[in-house]
């Protein structure tokens, strides 16, 4: 059975756009129109959240389809440049099928963010592939609420056999939307999954996982330090499920250390090394970064090949220089456990440090450190992540590599 909106008509609810404002813009591909750019009144403050308006710049010509939220800062998302489109399950298999697409192109096996949201035209919403289950994370209330919709629309495209509504992400709070996490179709697959990347195999937990499971992002960072890795004494920090690590591993790594908080993330760690056959030589520290950091310190040791990738430091404006300070930190106890000619690959997955602020960051913690670094490769998130240019804010990760 097809779900389909209630058919359109013209009594659309329309939101203008105050005099002064750039409509061009959006015209041009910028996807969010602010609370403090439209023409607030009694009626436009009772649309209720997620629901489709014609957005109309300030002299009323329409600029498109938007799904607003009165309640978020993000007033307006535009979905479609055609203000009579017709939301329905249709619309949205139009839109996955065309990002199925890229991924096709890109890789050989079905793991891969299939939609990373704005980019893929679906504002606020992220579907990560794991075969044949589907984790989506409806991060915009429009989206939530046309959640059976979207679902039937992502089983129909893709023939998976499971979906999995994920309501971990940050941004669903400030759209006022809960985090349950549920399997909104299908049976779920014995946990975890494994899943294959750069020749290693991943455990990846759909249901109890940090973000949906596991972080597709850094394919290719994971791919660089495999290129580097033969031979190498590896330190993976901040490693969740062995994202670095155990690529260097399946390179050819001598050994390597998983440093991380996160117990459950270690133990699916521990369980991917065993089935790459490689746990003689996979060992872990669990504990904080910091501390962990200063014992190896401590004990003296060296490697050749150190990766931190920390969570958000800096994920808002107002935690921008405390997040500096910590990359800093990360970047001075690290540098000092890397041999002379070996590798460092510092990370930041935060919007707000941007490269240039993130960069200095790292090149403060390093001289600090006293060693003598030069930068052989600068790098971002996988193509499966794609970037919508208007949008800066949508290019938050970063990886540097250091030789020293
Ligand atoms: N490097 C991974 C992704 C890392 S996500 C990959 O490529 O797949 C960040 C990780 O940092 C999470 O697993 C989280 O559990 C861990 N973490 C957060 N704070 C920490 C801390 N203070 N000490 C150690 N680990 C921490």
């Amino acid at each position: 059975m097809k779900i389909s909106e209630s058919s359109v008509d013209d009594t659309r609810p329309r939101v203008r756009m105050r005099p002064k404002t750039d409509a061009r813009r959006i015209r041009f591909g910028y996807p969010w129109c602010y609370a403090n750019e439209i023409v607030t009144d009694r009626r436009t403050k009772a649309l209720t959240p997620g629901s489709l308006v014609i957005l109309e710049d300030e002299n009323r010509n329409p600029l498109g389809l938007a799904a607003v939220n009165p309640i978020s800062k993000i007033f307006a998302r535009l979905i479609d440049l055609d203000p009579a489109a017709d939301v329905n399950q249709e619309w949205f298999a139009h839109r996955i099928n065309k990002a199925l697409s890229l991924r096709d192109q890109l890789f050989n096996e079905p793991y891969y963010r299939l939609v990373h949201a704005e980019a893929d035209g679906l504002p606020g919403i992220v579907i990560d592939r794991f075969g044949d289950t589907l984790v989506i994370q409806p991060n915009a209330a429009w989206a939530d609420q046309r959640i059976k919709m979207l679902t039937a629309a992502a089983v129909e495209v893709t023939g998976a056999e499971c979906v999995v509504k994920n309501s971990s992400g940050r941004a669903r709070n400030l759209e006022a939307l809960d985090d349950v996490t549920t399997i909104v179709f299908g049976k779920l697959p014995p946990m975890p999954v494994k899943v294959p990347m750069n020749g290693a195999i991943y455990m990846a937990d759909l249901m109890g996982g940090q973000k949906t499971g596991l972080y597709y992002d850094q394919r290719p960072n994971h791919r660089f330090v495999q290129d580097l890795a033969n031979g190498a004494r590896v330190l993976d920090v901040f490693s969740h499920v062995g994202g670095f690590g155990l690529a260097a591993l399946a390179g050819g790594a001598e050994s390597l250390i998983c440093v991380d908080s996160s117990e459950p993330s270690l133990e699916l760690a521990a369980q991917a090394a065993e089935a790459m056959g490689v746990k003689e030589i996979f060992n872990i520290r669990h504990g904080d970064a910091f501390s962990v950091l200063s014992t190896l310190n401590d004990e003296r040791e060296l490697f050749d090949l150190v990766v931190c990738d920390p969570p958000a430091f800096a994920p808002a404006r107002q935690s921008l220089d405390a997040g500096l300070r910590a990359y800093e930190r990360i970047a001075r106890l690290s540098a000092t456990l890397v041999a002379e000619n070996g590798i460092l690959v510092l990370c930041s997955c935060s919007h707000a440090a941007d490269l240039e602020k993130f960069r200095g960051a790292s090149l403060r913690g390093i001289g600090r450190a006293g060693r003598k670094p030069v930068l052989i490769h600068t790098s971002f998130a996988g193509p499966d992540h794609p970037l919508l240019p208007q949008l800066a804010e949508s290019g938050y990760l970063k990886a540097l590599f250091f030789r020293l």
